[in-house]
């Protein structure tokens, strides 16, 4: 639980909308464990845009990208539409 917490200090901007990404629930063993490094972790940006973390270590993200390039154009369009 309170890695939780230590986690959520990690904030990074998203790459599509530079919004705030949220919700991000690593599993510190998941990153302990993991083979290489930097781990690629799924999270979501308050609007919902799919952004890959990419994580070198415990409560170190290095990075953020969209899930997809197809994806980013998408959501280009469709925020150009909504406004
Ligand atoms: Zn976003």
């Amino acid at each position: 639980m309170v890695l939780l917490g230590r986690w959520s200090l990690n904030v990074v901007p998203c790459p599509v909308c530079k919004g705030t990404v949220i919700g991000v629930a690593i599993d510190e063993d998941s990153i302990s464990n993991a083979p290489r490094v930097p781990v690629l972790v799924p999270a979501n940006c308050k609007k919902g845009h799919a952004v890959i973390l990419f994580v070198d270590g415990p409560f170190a993200i290095r990075d953020g990208e969209a899930a997809g390039d197809a994806a980013q154009l998408e959501g280009k369009k469709s925020s150009l539409d909504r406004a």
